[in-house]
Parts: structure tokens; sequence; C-alpha cells
């Protein structure tokens, strides 16, 4: 079995790197910044791919136009059997999210805003991509499940409040959908693993709360990846 991680950060992946004695195998292409990092776990490979910095502004490229590239190059040299995108992500106060939760996505992730309101296009932007039936993981590892949102910012207009509230959003983040479409085209398996850094609906602003929570739900996102990696490998992928 070969399996697929998608991450953005550094910081955030770090942990996780280091967790699954993954090594780096240079750059996944000459012309983006993507780092491969590969390793075994029992019998599976395990392949990570780490978006890289962005030359120009000297920060990691996140959201979801990098994540479309990465996802479709990283799919197309490993030809893995499930991909997943790993990371962190904001939670709710309506969901009764705490900081450093896990959730695994589930039963789709979708676009909040990408607000095309034509006929058939309204459908297009949202998107609706569908994800491993990961409730018997999330059961069998103390994890939640829930619908993953995905947009290009990190702050939120009340707009986007409201699309993520109409498919019943509990997890806002900036690369998911984004992965999930591309995995969807290569038929390929996907599933999204996400860290709470900070409380969207809460009373602390979203970059002061994320900055000071990376660290920690980094770390706990590492030990719930090995775990994952771990049940998916026994059990093998519900899709
Ligand atoms: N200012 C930060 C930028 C991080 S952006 C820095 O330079 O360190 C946030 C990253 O974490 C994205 O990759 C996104 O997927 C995730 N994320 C965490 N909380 C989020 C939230 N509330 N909304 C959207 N994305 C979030």
């Amino acid at each position: 079995m070969k399996i697929l991680i998608i991450m953005a950060m550094r910081e955030e992946a770090w942990p996780s790197i280091k967790g699954l004695s993954l090594k780096s195998k240079g750059l996944l292409n000459p012309i983006f910044d993507f780092e491969l990092f590969e390793g075994t776990y029992q019998n599976a490979s395990i392949f990570l791919v780490l978006n890289g910095k962005c030359k120009e502004f000297a920060i990691d490229h996140i959201g979801p136009q990098i994540s479309t590239l990465s996802a479709h190059l990283g799919i197309e040299a490993i030809d893995p059997d499930i991909v997943i995108n790993a990371g962190t992500a904001g939670g709710f106060k309506t969901d009764n999210a705490k900081i450093s939760d896990v959730y695994l996505s589930y039963p789709y992730v979708c676009y909040h805003d990408r607000r095309i309101n034509l006929p058939g296009f309204k459908e297009y932007g949202i998107g609706r991509y569908q994800c491993i039936t990961s409730k018997t993981i999330a059961n069998d590892l103390g994890l939640r499940t829930g619908v993953i949102s995905t947009g290009s910012s990190l702050d939120y207009t009340q707009k986007d409040l409201e699309v993520i509230k109409s498919y019943n959003g509990v997890v806002k983040d900036m690369e998911a959908a984004a992965i999930a479409w591309v995995a969807q085209i290569h038929s390929k398996p996907f599933l999204a693993i996400k860290a709470i850094t900070d409380i969207v609906d809460g009373d602390k602003p979203t970059e002061e709360e994320f900055l000071q929570n990376l660290k920690s739900a980094s770390v706990t996102l590492s030990e719930k990846m090995d775990k994952v990696v771990e049940w998916i490998v026994l059990n093998g992928i519900d899709a």
C-alpha cells in the first residue's frame, strides 16, 4: 500500500515527519518548491509532500491554489492508494470544538468562498468532494468527524459563515477541498485530518490564537496521524 500525505506549512508538518520517521528525498519537481519525504510503516510506503516556501514572499505556500498543484504532481509521481491532507484548521464553538481536537473529514469537503449564483455553477463552486468512510476510524481512535470547509482566506465574511452553515461545516481550512478535487479527478480515495488551532466563532483574533496554538496542535496532529496511518495499513481503505 502507498499512502500520500499532503501538508502545507513546515511547522505543522515537522512533528508528523519526525513521528513517521520520514526522510527528505529533495524536490518533487524542478519548477516548484514542493519537498518530498518518504518512509515505510510495516509493509506500506508512506510519502509526504510539503508545499515548501514561496521565494517571493519568504513564507510557506498555503491555500487552495498551490495545493491543487502539489496534489496533482504528488499523485502523478506516487500513484498512491489514498491521499491524505493533514494540517491545522479552525473549529467552531457551536460544534463544541476545543483547541487541539482532531477531526477527520466526513462525508465530504466543500468550498465556502466560491460564490457563483448562476444555474449549476452554485453547486460547482461549493464542490462537495467525497471522503472515505472515516466514521469507523474516528470511532476506533476517539477522533471527531465532520464536513471540512475550505477557502482562500484565514479570516471570514458573514457570507462565508452562512455558506459553511448551509452544509453543516464544522472545520475551516485552506487546503482540503482543493486536494480532494484533484484526488477525485485521479479516482483516488481522500481523507483530511485536521487539528484545531483556533475557534472561528470564539472571542480571540484568529491570527493570534492560531500562532499561539500552532506548535501544540501540530504535535497532537502528529500523534493522531501515526494512529490513522497504522489503522489504514492494518484495516485497508473503506472508500
Ligand atoms: N499567519 C500564518 C498563516 C497561516 S494560515 C503564519 O504565517 O504562520 C493558516 C493555515 O492553517 C492554513 O494552511 C489553513 O489550512 C490552516 N488554518 C488554521 N486555522 C484556520 C482558520 N481559522 N481558517 C482557515 N484556515 C485555517
